[in-house]
C-alpha cells in the first residue's frame, strides 16, 4: 500500500467573504493511496482560521505508517488506533480516512454508502452558500445557483446589515434560504435584535449564532425562537455531541471537523439518537472532500456540500446537485496533479 500527498491551492469562483475574513484561495492536500493499481482519494482542505497547515498535514501523514494495513482492512477500526495514538490534526486524518474507504469501496466493487450500509435514498436538499455580497454580487450567485440547479440557500451573516443582507436575498429569490452567523453575533441581545428583524423571512434554521463559549446563553434563543438552531464551531467531534442537546436542535457534521467519515458515522449515529438534527457540511473543498461526504447524506436533513461549485479549478469531478438534492456520483480525476 503507497500513500502519496500532493498539496494544491483550490481558487474561489467570487473571494469568499464570511465574519471569520475574505479571501479567495483555499490549500488543500491530496492523499492518493494505492494498492494493486486501485487507487483511494483523499484530502485536506486548510482554511486559514484553522490551525492545520499543507506543512503539518504532510509532517502528519508522512509518520503515519500504512505499510501494516492487512487486507481487507476496516477503516473505522485503523481510524480509532490512530485517532488515540495521535491527537488533533483532524483534517490530515480525514484526508487518511476517506482515501482508506474510497480505495476500499473500488476494491470492493461498491460505493461507499453500501459499504456503510447506508440507504440510497432519500437523498437531502443541498445548500448553495452566499458569502457576505453587495446586491449587485447576490444577484450573480443566486443566478449562478439557479443554473446549477440548487433549491436552497445558505447565507452568511456576519453582524453588519444583517437585515440588509436577508431583504436583498428576498428581492432576488423566493426559494427556501439557512443563515450561517459563523458565530458572528456578539451577545445574547445583539443575536435576539438580529433574529427578531429577520425572523419574518423564514429561515428555515440559523447556524452557530453566538461565539463558541456562549452554548449556555442559547437556550434563551431556543426559548423565544421557533426557528432551528444548528451548531458548527460549537461542535467539532463526537465528545461534543453529548453535550449539544440542551443548546441546539441540530449540528453540523464536516469531515474535516471531525477526522473523517469514520467518526461521522458515529457523530450521526449518537446525534439521532439524542433528539438532533443533521447537516452534513464542507469546508471550502474540492469534489473529493464532498464526494466522500455526500454518501452519508441519506441520513442527513440537510446537506451543504456545494464546495465543487464555488471553485474554479477542481482537480476532480463526483457528486452533483440534481433539482436541488444530493446525488452520488463516482469520483473521477479529472487532471494530473
Ligand atoms: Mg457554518
Amino acid at each position: 500500500m503507497k500513500l502519496e500527498l500532493f498539496p494544491f491551492q483550490l481558487k474561489f469562483k467570487h473571494a469568499f467573504k464570511i465574519a471569520h475574513g475574505i479571501r479567495t484561495t483555499t490549500d488543500v492536500v491530496y492523499v492518493r493511496i494505492t494498492l494493486d493499481k486501485v487507487v483511494g482519494w483523499g484530502e485536506a482542505t486548510l482554511p486559514p482560521y484553522l490551525p492545520e497547515t499543507q506543512q503539518s498535514v504532510i509532517e502528519f501523514l508522512s509518520k503515519v505508517d500504512i505499510t501494516g494495513i492487512q487486507i481487507p482492512y476496516n477503516p473505522f477500526e485503523i481510524f480509532k488506533e490512530m485517532d488515540a495514538r495521535y491527537p488533533g490534526n483532524l483534517s490530515a486524518k480525514a484526508a487518511l480516512d476517506m482515501a482508506l474507504w474510497d480505495l476500499k469501496a473500488r476494491m470492493e466493487n461498491h460505493t461507499i454508502g453500501e459499504l456503510l450500509r447506508i440507504p440510497s435514498k432519500p437523498f437531502p436538499l443541498c445548500t448553495y452558500t452566499l458569502g457576505v455580497s453587495s446586491f449587485d454580487e447576490m444577484r450573480t450567485k443566486v443566478n449562478e445557483a439557479d443554473r446549477f440547479g440548487f433549491e436552497l440557500f445558505k447565507i452568511k451573516l456576519n453582524g453588519r446589515n444583517d437585515f440588509q443582507t436577508v431583504e436583498n436575498l428576498r428581492k432576488l429569490t423566493h426559494k427556501p434560504f439557512a443563515i450561517d452567523v459563523n458565530q458572528g453575533w456578539k451577545t445574547i441581545g445583539e443575536a435576539e435584535g438580529a433574529i427578531s428583524a429577520i425572523e419574518r423571512f423564514d429561515p428555515v434554521l440559523i447556524e452557530q449564532p453566538l461565539p463558541v463559549g456562549n452554548e449556555e446563553v442559547m437556550q434563551q434563543l431556543m426559548a423565544k425562537f421557533q426557528i432551528p438552531f444548528y451548531a458548527d464551531e460549537s461542535c467539532q467531534t463526537l465528545k461534543d455531541v453529548e453535550q449539544l442537546p440542551d443548546y441546539f436542535d441540530g449540528i453540523n457534521i464536516k469531515l474535516m471537523k471531525c477526522g473523517g467519515i469514520s467518526p461521522a458515522v458515529a457523530m450521526i449515529e449518537r446525534a439521532r439518537a439524542l433528539g438532533l438534527s443533521v447537516l452534513i457540511g464542507c469546508m471550502s473543498e474540492s469534489s473529493v472532500g464532498c464526494t466522500a461526504a455526500s454518501h452519508l447524506t441519506p441520513l442527513a436533513d440537510y446537506a451543504d456540500l456545494d464546495g465543487p461549485y464555488l471553485i474554479t479549478n477542481d482537480p476532480f469531478s463526483g457528486m452533483l446537485v440534481e433539482q436541488g438534492a444530493i446525488k452520488v456520483n463516482p469520483l473521477v480525476q479529472k487532471v494530473p496533479l
